[in-house]
């Protein structure tokens, strides 16, 4: 399928729960109070996939909330397999017991993202509001002998600026991919957005030798090879240096609304038209047709029901 850009959308983001376990502060405060809406059934789920890979969408990530607090996850992942979809991902908080892992393990997941902000218990809890780090770094340190594992790690400045040369020694020790997200200006992340920006550059200008290593075009990661540490770190700098030109992916919320961009308001209500599939199909072209060329500049929207 193609927007009105002549991008190619064949990247579908899939949030399956805004249920979460963690009360991350730039996502969702513990103070706050979140009542979980309507969320999307097993059934739905298996027709909007069915939908996406019929108009070509050849890679797939399950997100949230928390996708592993839903007890038919791996039915999903099955589903979405069954039906010829190879290109499996999921994004996870790591907060997984020896079974979920040992299930992951066997699922056709292609990769794990998992996020982690900090190598420290108590700036662990401050972020989460859970005291989880070892059990994270527990299924980090399992599932990578199995599976594709990439650390997702939001810049904070009052939380992890002093832990960049940490966090770089963790993922090499670990032979694991880390990438740094800037932070998004989306849902509460806006209140704190001022104070904790931390952007790619000022970053990269810690590091004395460093180049940049191609990627895949519509990668919305870039890669550095950092000669201090020799090791190839990525970054994800929708803030600083946005990547719409070559994006490639749509979204769906836990509650079955189809979003063009992460940044967007405006949605698709795909539970309207899930008994109709010819509709539905017709309805998402088009939809997809008025994908904006350039994203807008901050949202409202909760990143635990849009998914991350
Ligand atoms: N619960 C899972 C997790 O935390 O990995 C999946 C959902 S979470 C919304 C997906 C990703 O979005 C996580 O890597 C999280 O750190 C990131 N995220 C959430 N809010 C963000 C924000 N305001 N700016 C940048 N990244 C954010
Ligand atoms: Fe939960 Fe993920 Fe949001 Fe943290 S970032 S509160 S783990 S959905």
């Amino acid at each position: 399928m193609f927007d009105g850009f002549s991008r190619k959308i064949d990247y579908l983001r899939l949030s399956v729960t805004d249920k979460c376990n963690f009360y991350c502060m730039y996502c969702r405060k513990k103070d706050l109070i979140y009542n979980t809406i309507d969320q999307l059934s097993k059934e739905e789920i298996f027709m909007i996939i069915s939908a996406f890979k019929k108009l070509g969408i050849q890679k797939l990530r399950i997100t949230g909330g928390e996708p592993f607090l839903r007890n038919d996850i791996f039915e999903i992942i099955d589903f979405a397999h069954s039906i010829g979809i190879k290109n499996i991902n999921i994004t996870t908080n790591g907060w997984l017991d020896t079974e979920k892992i040992k299930k992951v393990i066997k699922s056709p997941l292609k990769s794990i993202n998992i996020s982690l902000d900090t190598l420290e218990r108590e700036k662990f809890r401050y972020v989460t509001g859970i005291d989880g780090l070892d059990k994270v770094l527990r299924a980090i340190d399992e599932l990578k002998e199995y599976k594709r594992v990439k650390i997702n790690t939001v810049l904070i400045r009052s939380v992890n600026l002093d832990e960049i040369e940490d966090l770089i020694s963790y993922a090499k020790k670990s032979n694991i991919i880390i990438r740094f997200i800037e932070l998004m200006p989306i849902g509460i992340a806006n209140q704190i957005f001022e104070d904790e920006f931390v952007s790619k550059d000022e970053v990269i200008k810690r590091f004395k030798g460093i180049k940049e290593v191609a990627t895949d075009k519509v990668s919305t990661a870039k890669y550095y090879y950092v000669e201090d540490f020799d090791y190839t770190v990525g970054f994800i700098s929708s803030v600083s240096d946005h990547f719409c030109k070559t994006c490639n992916k749509v979204r769906v919320s836990s509650t079955g609304v189809l979003y063009n961009c992460l940044f967007d308001t405006n949605g698709l209500k795909l539970r309207d038209y899930l008994d109709a599939e010819e509709l539905l199909l017709k309805k998402i072209e088009d939809f997809v047709k008025k994908k904006k060329l350039i994203r807008s500049l901050k949202s409202d929207m909760p990143m635990f029901r849009i998914g991350g």
